[in-house]
């Protein structure tokens, strides 16, 4: 099969690019954390997720005023300090392969944040992007389900029963509905990040960070598949990917143009 091949073809190339924290950002209901999960499987990467730096340093955060905000977003000085204690002192991305980030960064301030922290610690950066139009993620939404008995995880998505859509194949229990998939907190979300993703897309352009762009309006196999190619490219082929035109092939597209060295 032709991943395995592009897998060895990436072990080989590791040593001559230097590996990337992959930013993995969508609209809600995209993907994303299909996407990062199964990648992150089939290569055993690190990834990185705010949700879960946010309770893993939550000492460290004690002396900042929660945040009030009603999406729950994180601030600015909670962020520093995660990325610092996350990739600097526990040194996330101190090994050769790339690491992935689950929907972050947020903003273009936080992207900015995040390449502070690659600078210091030597990474290159790249943002992936599943692009997904309102009536797919508002789709996807209404459907997906969580797991509260075998997952502490209340955003991972459950492994769904075969024999029994409601149930979770896994440990049997029944399924629900995460917390921020309520047709009002999602309508919120969806609006946040599209104020927000001009804006990253544009700060990755000034910073010459490799974007590539994923339909993610196809059937979640397929979404992952192009996923994969996109990350394969961003991870070890930045130049052919600076060179890439809008559209060329794959059905993803680069969206930004980058400036001339
Ligand atoms: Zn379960």
């Amino acid at each position: 099969m032709r991943v395995g091949a592009q897998h060895a073809g990436e072990r080989q190339d590791a040593s001559i690019v230097a590996s990337s924290l992959v930013a993995v950002i969508g609209p809600p209901g995209a993907g994303k954390t299909t996407v990062v999960t199964a990648l992150a499987q089939l290569r055993g990467l690190p990834v990185f997720r705010l949700r879960q730096a946010l309770i893993t340093y939550s000492d460290m955060l004690a002396d900042l005023a929660p945040s009030t905000d009603p999406l729950g977003w994180v601030g600015i000085h909670a962020v520093h300090r995660i990325l610092r204690a996350a990739f600097i002192d526990d040194r996330i991305g101190a090994g050769v392969g790339p690491v992935l980030l689950d929907n972050f960064p947020g903003t273009a301030q936080q992207l900015h944040q995040l390449a502070e922290v690659a600078a210091v610690i030597g990474r290159s950066m790249a943002l992936l992007e599943l692009r997904a139009n309102g009536s797919t993620v508002a789709g996807r939404v209404a459907t997906r389900r969580i797991c509260t008995s075998c997952s502490s995880d209340r955003h991972a998505p459950a492994s769904v029963s075969v024999t029994d859509p409601v149930r979770c194949a896994r440990c049997g229990a029944q399924l629900v509905r995460r917390d921020s998939d309520t047709p009002t907190r999602h309508a919120l979300r969806l609006a946040r990040y599209r104020v927000n993703v001009d804006e990253i897309i544009e700060q990755a352009g000034c910073l010459q960070i490799p974007h590539l762009a994923v339909v993610a309006n196809h059937p979640p196999d397929v979404v992952y598949r192009l996923a994969q190619e996109a990350f394969i490219k961003l991870t070890t082929q930045p130049g052919s990917v600076l060179r890439m035109t809008r559209g060329a092939s794959y059905d993803y597209c680069l969206t930004h143009a980058y400036p001339s060295p």
